[in-house]
């Protein structure tokens, strides 16, 4: 269950993993049910909140800009195929931004993964926008600058090659980093920085710390007034 207060100046940052059927209870914590999915977007759409692009968050970002009250950011990561079969066709129908995390170098490599196809026909309607969570999947921390570097720039450089979109975000595989790999990402040429802890984030937020998200389990949405 989620909760988070309405008319509050800020962003609300919504991390989704898997969408596809629920039908065991015992279902990790990173699935969200179809059904669920699509009454989640509801509750945003009708609760009137302010659903914005990656876009947008990139040049309030630039600009030092605080964001309009309710403002929710939808991102998915690591780029799983039930993203194409269970999540776009919602997406598409109730007309609604979306971004998705993408492990480059593991795109189209396993039956469970997006295949670039997928990913181009996503993009091409307008409605999703990718970025990076680095080329394998890598816990960043553990690695050397010089390795760490490498899959920072081998997943910029892949999303340029193959949707040729400048990527500006970058998500921590694991949610892992400290001050030394911030100060690579930066390096690299991304501009803001997405985690996994928990929170809203307000002007002019992403200095201090990674943009915090909110892990959707596979419950409607609870509004707090
Ligand atoms: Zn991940």
């Amino acid at each position: 269950m989620i909760i988070f207060r309405k008319n509050r100046h800020g962003l609300c940052v919504l991390m989704y993993h898997h969408i596809h059927p629920v039908t065991d209870e015992n279902e990790s914590a990173f699935v969200v049910d179809p059904d669920v999915f699509r009454q989640q977007m509801d509750g945003l759409i009708d609760g009137k909140f302010h659903i914005v692009s990656l876009d947008e968050v990139e040049t309030a970002y630039r600009q030092k800009r605080q964001f309009p009250p309710s403002s929710v950011l939808i991102t998915f990561d690591d780029g799983w195929a039930d993203n194409y079969t269970h999540a776009f066709p919602i997406i598409a129908e109730k007309k609604i931004p979306v971004t998705i995390f993408l492990s480059t170098a593991l795109t189209g490599t396993e039956k469970d993964l997006l295949t670039w196809e997928q990913v181009r026909r996503m993009q091409a309607s307008g409605r999703v926008r990718f970025a990076s969570h680095g080329a394998h999947h890598k816990r960043l921390r553990d690695l050397s600058d010089d390795e760490a570097m490498e899959e920072l720039t081998a997943s910029r450089n892949k999303l340029k090659k193959e949707l040729g979109v400048e990527a500006l975000s970058f998500c921590y595989p694991y949610g892992a980093f400290d001050r030394r790999i911030r100060r690579l990402v930066f390096k690299a040429g991304y501009i803001i920085d997405f985690g996994t802890r928990k929170g809203i984030n307000r002007c002019c937020w992403n200095a201090r710390q990674p943009v915090k998200r909110k892990h959707v389990m596979n419950h409607q949405l609870q509004v707090m007034a």
